[in-house]
């Protein structure tokens, strides 16, 4: 009967016991002298994992609680709805798991895996209720640590703790709910759309009242939201008698696919969001999350199933869940500000991922039995071809989220594991992002502003892939796009919508290339061209016959500095005469991470650091602590490095003759150039960003 004696089904080495030591390096023993924390280490058994060891499985029965000596663990939990597992929390030395069925004796609630070799000291039911009756102190203690670990679970499931008083129940929603079912489970409707409903519970983690609220509620996907059983009460008494009207008025689903509850009440009117920010400004962050679910406002643009064939009717893809899923993910991705989301069948499961503030990182893994359905679903809505899964693929979804245009461009490449599909989301809003928000240095943006002013002659805008030379474009076109300034765009893929611009996608295949619709333009005479990028001899002749002919281009180059862009175009095969009497300035930008406001603090920086930078010595420089606004990582958001070379004479003449780009760039110094690393320099200085994130794309050059 002792749990401990059969502590898992992969049951590996037991190992002797160590020293009392390790028990007290664990918060929860810190309590303790020496000699109980001995005696108590005499009591529990210490366990090695290898990695990938499950060292509880999510259903089974033991009764164990397991302390994290060294290593790492993963707790997930699978999710009932979708099948899918998450992983809540990752644990190491200090931390503890498994204590909810040593209190409560139930089925595990979640699976735990070794993410490393990991050793654990299993404390068993006996054990247990011996050592709280040697040592009452550690009841208290263990309550502190249940109620960590409960905050830390929940944050990690995106389960939030409410506060009722803070909230406004729609009445509607309320009446979603039969009063005993309410009253049964202890949990209160508080926001219905899309077919989520957001429910509030005293235990998030009671599946009898998730079973009982679909039965009433058919298909509806459950986001829960934790209370505690005062507030619970306290709205009971207060709150619901008042907010639950008398009469019940007649309306329809704001989501068909639910069905009408089983009790005669009806289900709210309208799609509009149910819970309402109260008065307190702290109640913001609360009901900014539950609004800005962006989830339910995620709606595919009329028309965008109209491909859809008897065939797709009838595929895996057309299966609810999976279009749940799909939408899931799209919404997911632009709610956290992704910018890439790739979805990459492996061999063991489908791999989620989203490129973050240029970041890539895993937000799910999926079971494979997902794969075929959800590749097809995002296949169909970007209009692309289910059946062709030999060739890569490309295509757009245009979705509106809270009224915004967002879109994204897919593309599909056949993988060993099957296809993977990357989706760049075009946030078509996103259009003016504003130059002083991404040029921070008053001097260097003013010095930008007024190239922007010349009338005619080419920027170059410099930079790899991902270091923001598209935003910057815009952002530029958008100050001198007033009436009266007639421009015109040649781009791969139009990124971002402008009004009052004549936009033209390039479709080299039909031969509108960059080159000959900067020609047709030309013909049209237009004051400001931009040109996507400068990637062939034919654009970039055509760009300087532009320049050279009084109209003002605008273009990017794939270069690392400013100077470099000389050597690129000359590669290109354009005359060094014509690049020196064509350009006015080459900008060259990165992007990095910016430190995030709320939680930076100053260090004292290593001297070499502030050496490399040209710091003076003593120069306190800022770090991220993490905090909830950051997620935890210190940074947030991006922020622009810039390196703006501008056309002096000598340097005019320097690219004329040919001269290296080593030989520019030190001539642009001499002349005032800020470049990239004096930049970085400026921005740390001022706290912005880290060394780490500088160093990454400033060393490289
Ligand atoms: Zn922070």
């Amino acid at each position: 009967m002792n749990a401990a004696d059969h502590p898992t089904d992969l049951a590996p080495a037991t190992t002797v016991l160590g020293p009392p030591l390790v028990l007290q390096a664990i918060p929860l023993f810190a309590g303790l002298s020496d000699a109980e924390c001995a005696a108590l280490d005499r009591r529990m058994r210490r366990v090695d994992f290898i990695p990938q060891t499950v060292i509880v499985r999510e259903g089974s029965a033991d009764e164990s609680a397991f302390f994290v000596v060294s290593g790492c663990v993963a707790v997930r939990r699978t999710d009932a709805a979708s099948g899918i597992e998450f992983t809540l929390a990752e644990l190491g030395p200090g931390q503890v798991f498994g204590e909810m069925a040593l209190l409560t004796k139930k089925p595990r609630t979640a699976t735990v895996v070794a993410l490393e070799a990991t050793t654990c000291a299993v404390l068993g039911q006996t054990q247990f209720e011996q050592v709280l009756r040697e040592h009452p102190a550690l009841t208290r203690s263990i309550m502190t640590m249940l109620a960590g670990r409960l905050d830390l679970a929940n944050a990690h499931a995106g389960i939030d703790f409410l506060n009722l008083s803070r909230i406004r129940v729609d009445p509607r929603v309320l009446q979603l709910l039969p009063l005993p079912v309410i009253n049964q489970h202890r949990i209160i409707p508080l926001a219905f759309c899309n077919n989520r409903l957001t429910l509030a519970m005293t235990n998030p983690n009671n599946i009898v009242a998730f079973d009982d609220v679909r039965r009433l509620l058919k298909g509806v996907m459950i986001e829960p939201a934790v209370i505690t059983e005062d507030d619970f009460r306290r709205f009971m008494t207060g709150s619901y008698p008042q907010a639950r009207p008398a009469r019940t008025e007649p309306g329809r689903p704001s989501a068909d696919r639910v069905a009408k509850p089983l009790n005669s009440t009806r289900p709210p009117a309208e799609p509009e969001p149910a819970v309402t920010q109260a008065t307190q400004p702290d109640a913001l962050s609360t009901v900014d999350l539950l609004q800005s679910d962006l989830i339910r406002e995620l709606q595919l643009t009329a028309g965008a199933e109209v491909v859809e064939t008897k065939q797709d009717l009838m595929s895996a893809s057309e299966d609810a869940p999976i279009i749940r899923l799909a939408n899931s993910i799209l919404g997911l991705a632009i709610r956290r500000g992704a910018s890439d989301i790739h979805v990459e069948p492996m061999e063991q499961d489908v791999t989620v991922r989203f490129r973050v503030d240029g970041v890539l990182q895993i937000v799910e893994r999926l079971p494979r039995k997902v794969q075929l359905g959800l590749i097809s679903r995002l296949k169909i809505i970007s209009r692309l071809d289910i059946s062709e899964k030999r060739l890569p693929q490309d295509g757009r979804i245009s979705v509106t989220m809270d009224g915004k245009p967002i879109d994204f461009r897919v593309s599909t490449v056949p993988g060993k594991w099957g296809e993977k599909v990357c989706m760049r989301i075009l946030d078509k809003s996103n259009t003016n992002i504003g130059l002083d928000r991404l040029i921070t240095h008053a001097p260097t943006l003013a010095e930008v502003r007024e190239l922007a002013a010349q009338p005619h002659g080419i920027i170059y805008v410099t930079g790899p892939t991902g270091s923001g030379k598209t935003t910057t474009l815009y952002s530029t076109l958008a100050e001198i796009n007033v009436p009266g300034v007639n421009i015109s765009t040649v781009e791969d893929p139009i990124e971002y919508d402008l009004a009052g611009v004549t936009q033209i996608q390039v479709k080299p295949e039909i031969g509108l290339t960059f080159a000959a619709v900067l020609r047709a333009f030309l013909r049209q005479d237009p004051d400001v061209l931009l040109v996507g990028e400068t990637r062939d001899k034919d654009t970039a002749r055509t760009a300087v016959e532009a320049a050279l002919t009084g109209h003002l281009v605008l273009t990017s180059l794939h270069t690392n500095s400013a100077a470099a862009a000389f050597t690129r175009l000359g590669e290109m095969g354009i005359e060094s005469f014509l690049v020196s009497s064509s350009t006015i300035a080459v900008i060259a930008q990165r992007l990095v991470r910016r430190l995030c406001r709320a939680c930076r603090e100053p260090y004292a920086a290593d001297s070499a650091a502030l050496a490399f930078f040209g710091l003076p010595a003593g120069t306190e420089l800022y770090r991220g602590r993490g905090c909830v606004e950051c997620s935890g990582k210190g940074l947030r958001g991006r922020i622009g490095i810039y390196e703006v070379l501008r056309m002096h004479a000598p340097i005019r003449s320097m690219v004329g003759s040919g001269a290296d780009a080593q030989a520019i760039h030190e001539a642009g110094r001499q002349h005032g150039m800020i470049d990239l690393k004096n930049y970085a320099a400026l921005l740390l200085a001022g706290g912005d960003t880290t060394v780490e994130e500088v160093m990454n794309v400033v060393s490289t050059d």
